[in-house]
């Protein structure tokens, strides 16, 4: 994430340079026969200026010689014996790339708050810009609680379920630009979560996974509360993961996401990405939301958002959501065969099918 609008250090291109394989020459010479008398490569400038009723061979990305005002594609003329033939009128400027018609000296290649992609390095690179002031890489820090978790590899005892938050949640944080740290999951065990949390509070946002329900194991809020952290809120009117909770404690952000997968893969990709974003310095950290149509209709929940599960498939008419089977929030299987969040909001009766809706990729 750029913290700082980074300034093109030259024009760019930097010279006025040929779009074409060709002959530089003035426009006014076409059409007509001219003499060759020299020639430009790219990197390797013609060494003299060019005079009325000649022409210079060069190269795609040569310097356009001084007193050329165009360039003739190798295509367009006839060579015999050292000299050009251009049958047509040439205008002025004709494949010929102008000094800073990219970017000029001085001015913002890329603004700040923006998340560098490819063509930003890119842009970067060819401006001249050897060095970027990025926002720093906040430290996360992720906690799964629950006694029945086990990790991937070991044996599953009665009762007993893989873990697989962490490791969801470090590839969703991560994505955004956090240094993620998932810890060891914890029983639900007051001391255990005691401990747990007071490391999770040292890093620049906690977040945990489980535990923040009603029931009489949650000890997430309980035991946060304990170590002088002040919730903001909790509960969310979405489906899924209602049960979300959001605290601080000094410069931490705590999120509290719900332990069923899919609550927490939707919590995180609306909750936790956000304020990662902001605190890199994104100029637009919210949700990256693009408009398509649900494909089939869907029941509306009277008082809750709900994120749907769907595949997008690209129509004449724009892009088509088709939300999955299986819409419980423990079914991670049936969203991993998903490509899109959607979002349907609360309302009474159906959402039919061809309306728009708004939703996120799910990469
Ligand atoms: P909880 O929010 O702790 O009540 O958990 C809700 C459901 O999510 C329960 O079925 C848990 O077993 C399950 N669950 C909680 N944490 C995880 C996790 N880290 N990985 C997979 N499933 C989980
Ligand atoms: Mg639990």
């Amino acid at each position: 994430m750029l913290a700082r609008a980074a300034t093109a250090a030259i024009d760019l291109p930097p010279f006025a340079s040929s779009a074409m394989d060709g002959y530089a020459i003035r426009a006014a010479d076409a059409p007509g026969r001219l003499p060759v008398v020299a020639s430009a490569a790219a990197g390797r400038p013609a060494d003299k200026p060019l005079a009325p009723g000649e022409a210079m061979a060069i190269a795609t990305g040569g310097v356009v010689p001084d007193g050329a005002d165009a360039v003739v594609p190798l295509e367009a003329v006839v060579v015999t014996d050292n000299t050009i033939a251009i049958g047509l009128d040439v205008v002025i400027g004709a494949n010929v790339r102008p000094q800073g018609s990219d970017v000029r000296a001085g001015d913002a290649v890329v603004p700040a708050g923006a998340r560098l992609g490819a063509a930003h390095l890119g842009a970067l690179a060819a401006a001249g810009i050897a060095v970027l002031e990025c926002g720093r890489s906040p430290h996360v820090r992720v906690l799964t609680t629950g006694t029945e978790l086990r990790r991937p590899g070991e044996a599953l005892g009665p009762g007993e379920i893989y873990e697989s938050n962490g490791t969801m949640l470090e590839a969703v944080l991560a994505a955004a630009g956090a240094q993620v740290e998932v810890l060891p999951p914890v029983a639900d065990d007051h001391a255990a979560h005691h401990a747990a949390i007071r490391a999770g509070l040292e890093a620049d946002i906690l977040v945990t996974s489980g535990g923040v329900s009603v029931g009489a194991h949650d000890l997430v809020r309980l035991v946060e509360r304990e170590l002088g952290v002040e919730e903001v809120f909790w509960g969310v009117a979405m489906r899924p993961g209602k049960p979300l909770s959001f605290a601080t404690r000094g410069t931490t952000l705590v999120f509290g996401l719900p332990g069923n997968p899919v609550s927490s893969l939707v919590g995180a990709m609306l909750f936790v990405r956000p304020a990662l974003l902001a605190l890199q310095g994104a100029s637009e950290p919210g949700p990256p939301w693009a408009g398509g149509t649900i494909a089939t209709t869907v029941r509306r929940a009277p008082t809750r958002d709900e994120l749907l599960r769907a595949r997008s498939s690209v129509t004449d008419s724009g892009v088509a959501l088709t939300p999955v089977e299986g819409q419980e929030s423990h079914m991670i299987a049936r969203a991993a065969t998903a490509d899109a969040l959607v979002h349907v909001p609360r309302g009474e009766g159906e959402l039919v099918a061809g309306r728009s809706v708004r939703y996120l990729r799910l990469d």
